[in-house]
């Protein structure tokens, strides 16, 4: 079996504001894509794909996969406007270079530099043990309240689960779900979910450390968890 790892990056980082998108911005000495491409090297996929903004793939290859000495990327392709359509592109080409039987993907956001080998080989594993569609989940700390016009109702906190990735799939499954897809979803497992609710979507223990960095202080938050203070 060949697990491919799709690293996106080629958001605008609007929420986040700022000059540099937060891709590359510096995180501790290193641009915030570095760490996740080193935590994919690290682990068990096969390949990487890198999803980056049209234009941007040779400041990529130079200044991040050449100088960090990344030796699993084996593309570097444009994106598209929404992360649907950045993800679509690269389960395509992981299909193009990889085949797509037995060959499993991994969907990660590249604005999540906090990403360990292990949490990646563990959905590595469950996919090799037969799961199509595996998700890493959390659930919340804080309360949680709906408001809906002007109803207010407090969710129970034990069903939320907050999605992060990567999200592993076989590639198949993931390209048709694609295919199929009518309106643009925030992550893959919605596509999958849109395309055929009999499949079960997986959900595996994420990691706290694992966040995507939005608003500005979060960067803060992973200085501080990469120095470990
Ligand atoms: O915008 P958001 O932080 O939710 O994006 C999640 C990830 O998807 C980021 O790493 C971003 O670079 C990527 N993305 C993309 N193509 C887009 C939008 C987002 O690759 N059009």
């Amino acid at each position: 079996m060949k697990n491919v790892g799709i690293v996106l990056a080629a958001g605008s980082s609007t929420r986040m504001g700022g000059t540099t998108k937060k891709q590359y911005r510096v995180l501790l000495g290193h641009p915030v894509l570095f760490y996740s491409l080193k935590a994919f090297e690290q682990s068990y996929v096969s390949d990487i794909i890198i999803v980056c903004a049209e234009g941007e793939e040779e400041f990529v290859r130079k200044e991040i996969v050449d100088k960090y000495d990344i030796m699993k990327v084996s593309s570097i392709i444009p994106g598209a406007s929404e992360r649907s359509g950045s993800s679509f592109l690269g389960i395509k080409e992981a299909i193009r270079i990889r085949g797509r039987e037995g060959v499993n993907v991994l969907i990660h956001d590249a604005a999540r530099p906090l990403v360990n080998p292990e949490l990646i080989n563990g959905i590595i594993s469950d996919l090799e043990f037969g799961q199509r569609a595996v998700v890493p989940a959390v659930t919340p700390s804080d309360t949680i309240r709906l408001e809906d016009g002007g109803t207010v109702t407090t969710l129970e906190r034990e069903k939320i689960r907050q999605i992060q990735t990567p999200q592993g799939f076989e590639a198949g499954l993931i390209h048709d779900a694609y295919v199929n897809l009518k309106d643009p979803v925030t992550d893959d497992a919605e596509a999958v979910m849109k395309y055929d609710p009999s499949v079960k979507i997986a959900f595996t223990e994420g990691d706290r450390r694992n966040f995507k960095l939005t608003f500005p202080t979060d960067f803060e938050l992973a200085e501080c968890m990469i120095k470990k203070c």
